[in-house]
């Protein structure tokens, strides 16, 4: 249950230093950093606005971390229900230079796509690559903003979401207009939203959920078929295959997010 699920209060106290140990930044850079800043930028913070910084600090149960060592990039790309896995791994290469974090609320699935990818990072023989992907149990539909900050991200997958078929049961699909606001938080404007599915229903509730959303536009089918990350969406997730085994459709969605109107 959410009970035992760990999450930060807030993503600056989120501690992403076990997920993406190369990209920690090293007591050396820090020097570096520090002899490189202009010296009205290194003033220490007195005691009554340390106090106060240290008062603003709100500690949840579940708190992971409250001073987290830095790190050189931030999550970037997020795989919502990552399931196994398969999607992580082969977007690694894809995108070498960004952090890509599946999300998956089962504790033994997420332990298994965990221990997937030490094993690929320990049996490659230059170190790099996997370094970049990692696996995070939680609830996607409830603490999203407490991991990412708004306009983190530049790309959110959502594959083969559970169907949820009944119509008592549709609150739970992890497409809403609510989740999309969340979706809309997390990703930066231009980012894109990329959903697939073997449903049909499904998929034209995603669509209608996305587009009568005001922070999205619907990716056109030219965009989407040179698309690389879609080839591997389509090919690459264990459901993407199951469905390919079935000879079964799948339907894909992309949705770009659009800036805030100006007020
Ligand atoms: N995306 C993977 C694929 O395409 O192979 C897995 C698809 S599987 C049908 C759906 C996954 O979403 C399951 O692993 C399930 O545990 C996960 N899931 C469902 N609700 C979730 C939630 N609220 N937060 C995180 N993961 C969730």
């Amino acid at each position: 249950s959410d009970h035992s699920l760990a999450y930060p209060s807030t993503p600056d106290n989120m501690d992403w230093s076990g997920y993406y140990p190369e990209f920690v930044v090293r007591p050396q850079e820090e020097e570096d950093e520090s002899q490189d800043e202009p010296e009205n930028e290194s003033v220490p913070l007195d005691k009554t606005a340390q106090q106060d910084t240290e008062d603003a600090e709100v500690i949840t149960k579940n708190e992971i971390a409250v001073n987290p060592p830095r790190m050189r990039k931030q999550v970037e790309v997020a795989d919502i229900g990552c399931g196994f896995g398969g999607l992580l791994v082969a977007l690694a290469p894809v995108m070498p230079d960004k952090l890509l974090l599946g999300l998956e609320i089962r504790t033994q699935v997420t332990e298994y796509v965990q221990d997937r990818i030490r094993a690929l990072r320990a049996k490659d023989p230059k170190g790099n690559t996997y370094q970049n992907i990692s696996c995070l149990r939680a609830n996607t539909m409830k603490f999203l903003p407490n991991f990412f900050r708004k306009w983190q991200l530049s790309k959110i997958f959502i594959c083969f979401p559970d169907p949820h078929f009944k119509a008592r049961k549709h609150k739970a699909r992890i497409v809403s207009m609510t989740l999309n606001s969340e979706y809309a938080y997390v990703l930066r404007p231009g980012g894109v939203v990329y959903t697939i599915t073997d449903v049909e229903a499904l998929h034209e509730w995603i669509v209608g959920h996305f587009d009568a959303h005001p922070s999205f536009v619907r990716v056109t089918e030219e965009e989407q078929e040179a698309d690389e990350c879609v080839k591997v969406m389509r090919n690459e997730t264990e459901e993407g295959k199951k469905v390919e085994r079935h000879r079964g459709n799948k339907y894909v969605a992309l949705f770009q997010r659009l800036k805030d109107p100006e007020w």
